[in-house]
């Protein structure tokens, strides 16, 4: 069963999320383990001061190296009591690798993840290059802390972990997991404020369906992204 660890300024907030709806259902009927640990509680000061200014100025302040190591350290001797190999350790950051489904794929297959979220102006680059096995962004745009970024990770590798969705199709089927966008999806009323239910998906024909769903999934690729478009052809 996978194990994820958000290290965090703000664990409640991981915590309430990370309880809800399907991940925290996965978590009850023990498919899945989380667990969120605080970086403060690693301050070795007495006002628990977790950042300080940047050498070289610049506005904003930067996390110390030394809390986050040691909340690392923390995890790891956690996960090794446990009989588990060393946490997957990934920083999150405006300037990682960004995200994709095929890092969530990826991921999935690691026994236990360490995610690591920063604040402020970020994190002391030298506890990075100490402890990271890579950094990830989750887009093109600069969020005010780590932890949006660590839940989305979470979340989507958490998805993929047996026992988590009722059936493997609940993810094969949706966008990106063959480097394709979804076809629309419907349900009931057949019509909605004069809006019809595309005829086919009520003929029955499931040959017939298929080939609709498969046409609707490459032209809204094709029309949406075509980068992705792209890349299908050529590996085709
Ligand atoms: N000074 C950093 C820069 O310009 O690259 C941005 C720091 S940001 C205000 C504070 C924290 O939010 C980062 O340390 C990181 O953990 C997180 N963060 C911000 N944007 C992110 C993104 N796109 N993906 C992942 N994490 C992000």
């Amino acid at each position: 069963m996978m194990r994820i660890d958000i290290a965090t300024l703000f664990p409640d907030m991981c915590e309430q999320v990370l309880a809800e709806s399907i991940i925290g259902r996965a978590e009850k009927k023990g498919a899945v383990e989380t667990h969120c640990h605080q970086i403060r509680d690693y301050t070795l000061n007495r006002q628990k001061q977790t950042d300080d200014y940047p050498y070289g100025g610049g506005p904003g302040k930067v996390l110390y190296a030394q809390p986050v190591k040691d909340c690392c350290l923390h995890v790891i001797g956690e996960c090794e009591a446990a009989g588990r190999p060393r946490p997957h350790i990934v920083f999150l950051t405006a300037a990682g690798k960004t995200y994709t489904e095929e890092d969530a794929k990826r991921l999935a297959a690691c026994d236990s993840l360490l995610l690591v979220c920063g604040h402020y102006e970020g994190i002391d680059e030298r506890v990075i290059e100490d402890m990271a096995d890579e950094e990830i962004s989750i887009g093109d745009y600069v969020l005010t802390g780590g932890e949006l970024a660590a839940l989305v990770v979470a979340d989507s590798v958490l998805r993929l972990q047996p026992g988590v969705l009722a059936s493997p199709e609940g993810y094969e089927k949706e966008s990106y997991w063959d480097g394709l966008l979804e076809y629309p999806q419907y349900t009931r009323p057949e019509e909605w404020e004069g809006r019809k239910v595309p005829e086919v998906l009520l003929s029955g024909n499931h040959k017939k369906i298929e080939e609709w769903r498969k046409e609707q999934s490459l032209e809204r690729t094709r029309k949406r992204r075509p980068d992705l478009y792209e890349k299908i052809r050529r590996e085709q």
